[in-house]
């Protein structure tokens, strides 16, 4: 019977996480981390109350060292869970920079303080890959990463689970978490500017919240009973698998279905942004599901079960169309958090970040007739078949994944000193270690990037994970447009939805969004 630590408890994720873990017989009790805000000391109260004894509260923030601690004090497994997460992430750049990356080296060095060191399992995003389109949809552990410009959550999650694979914990994971959808979706989104974020043809692979929580709950089962080996020192991909592949597009339109709408009667196409966004489909998410057997739920089970939860969302489907349209989703568009509004303003960096260049807003199609949609297999440049580019391995004998540089076909025990060469030349550098154990993936090597920055990684780090330069490849700064030009394995997908003449380096001055440029009026494909 395991002692667990759970970060995030009162989120989507963590809520869930919990239940399950109360209803496993592995599970001895577990010690969940919560602010001390009315919210949350009512969701303390409401557990306690739920689960008695077996869930015990410390309240605190993860920003203090000391409450970590004795969040982790006796714990044998820590689950890391707790993010300042969009929109709220947005709006305050400064609290989820301190929460996300110095919250997760607090829990670090909480985990390793301990005598008997936890277990450490930490929840990443699918926001550190950054923006697809159709060109590249599929991803894997490994591929690059380029989180988008000003998403500061992604930026900072992405330095914090650098810090988790790069610590000498003794068993940790990293699982990026793919777009979730949870029971409080349809409402947040009608809240904040966040709904305009979502391109219209951006891949994406959702996973339920109720089966993101079982995960963790047969993470914790399958390794009391010692059947997890495998699993620690790696990174995953946590998706729905194919059945929950869709695009921006038809994801708003199951949800615009509850209250009798459509993503075409609500939205204007050029409302949301083209590219600057993150989601794509899974080529390894199954890997998960082989080792946990965690997935029951699919898109349109979850768009059921939100119908019969919330019957009032019925009601509105005797509203005309046009009405919540006017009293919903337009008010929203002068919310600090709509791309129309930044156009509006004339913030220069966001719109270049987001769309490219002001003349790209003029360009996209102000009817949705005209619109390519990748759902509908329309693309701008010709058409395809939707069911058949969502198979994994179809994309996969297409050559549609992208090169990590090296040999993959050998297996791990098999890497050597000339893989890790190949692997730095690919990324514009240089493996500077002489010598490895072949097949030792943990000790970290020397490498130098095309900047000429020296740093120690571990070989899993960089081939496996897909991180690089700690310096100039980590943002903030997001300087992806010119790190593209000298590292092939960035360039593979920059170019999809970045001209090869823009050269911005985009970054916060004084709290507000800053961009440099050498050129204006670039392309960009929707
Ligand atoms: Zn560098």
């Amino acid at each position: 019977m395991a002692k667990i630590a759970l970060t995030g408890a009162s989120g989507a994720m963590g809520e869930e996480t919990l239940k399950h873990l109360m209803a496993s017989d592995k599970a001895h009790s577990v010690k969940i981390l919560l602010l001390p805000d009315a919210h949350n000391k009512r969701f303390g109260a409401k557990v306690k109350k739920m689960y008695g004894e077996r869930v015990k509260v410390v309240y605190g923030d993860l920003v203090n060292y000391e409450d970590c601690k004795k969040l982790t004090d006796g714990a044998e497994y820590v689950l890391h869970v707790g993010a300042l997460i969009p929109p709220g992430s947005d709006h305050n750049a400064d609290r989820t920079r301190k929460v996300n990356y110095g919250g997760t080296v607090n829990m670090v060095k909480a985990a390793k303080s301990q005598e008997k060191e936890p277990k450490f399992v930490y929840i990443s995003t699918v926001a550190v890959y950054g923006n697809r389109n159709y060109m590249h949809p599929f991803g894997r552990v490994g591929d690059p990463l380029l989180p988008s410009a000003f998403d500061v959550y992604a930026a900072s999650k992405l330095r914090a689970e650098r810090f988790v694979l790069e610590s000498d914990l003794k068993c940790r994971a990293v699982l990026r978490q793919t777009a979730m959808l949870h029971k409080n979706m349809l409402m947040n989104n009608v809240k904040d500017g966040l709904m305009f974020h979502t391109s219209w043809n951006a891949p994406l692979e959702w996973v339920t919240d109720t089966d993101s929580g079982y995960l963790m709950k047969q993470i914790v089962d399958s390794d009391v009973d010692g059947k997890a080996d495998g699993f620690w020192q790696r990174v995953y991909n946590i998706g729905g698998g194919k059945d929950c592949r869709r695009t921006g597009y038809d994801t708003f339109d199951g949800g615009f279905k509850l209250i009798g709408g459509s993503a075409e009667s609500f939205f204007k196409p050029v409302w949301n942004i083209p590219r600057n966004f993150h989601g794509l489909w899974f080529a390894d998410s199954d890997e998960l599901e082989k080792m946990f057997s965690f997935r029951h739920d699919g898109v349109d089970d979850y768009w059921q079960r939100i119908g019969k939860m919330h019957p009032e969302y019925s009601v509105a489907k005797i509203m005309p169309s046009n009405l919540i349209k006017k009293l919903v989703i337009e008010r929203l568009l002068s919310d600090e958090n709509a791309p129309m509004r930044w156009v509006k303003e004339k913030e220069r960096a966001k719109v270049a970040a987001m769309f490219g260049s002001t003349e790209n807003i003029d360009l996209c199609p102000a009817e949705w007739k005209d619109y390519p949609l990748l759902c509908r297999g329309e693309l701008v440049d010709g058409s395809v078949d939707y069911d058949l580019i969502r198979d994994s391995e179809y994309a996969e004998k297409q050559g549609m994944l992208l090169s990590h540089g090296y040999d993959e076909s050998k297996p791990d025990e098999e890497l050597d000193i000339e893989d890790m060469r190949h692997a730095a030349e690919w990324r514009g550098g240089k493996c500077l270690s002489e010598s490895m154990i072949k097949g030792d993936l943990h000790t970290k090597l020397e490498w130098e990037c095309h900047n000429g920055h020296r740093f120690f990684s571990s070989p899993y780090t960089i081939l496996k994970a897909g991180h690089w330069c700690p310096e100039c490849c980590m943002p903030e700064p997001w300087n992806f447009d010119i790190t593209a030009k000298s590292i092939p394995f960035f360039a593979q997908v920059w170019y999809d939805t970045h001209a090869k003449n823009e050269n911005a380096v985009y970054f916060f001055e004084n709290g507000k969004p800053a961009g440099f440029r050498q050129k204006d009026g670039v392309s960009c494909r929707i």
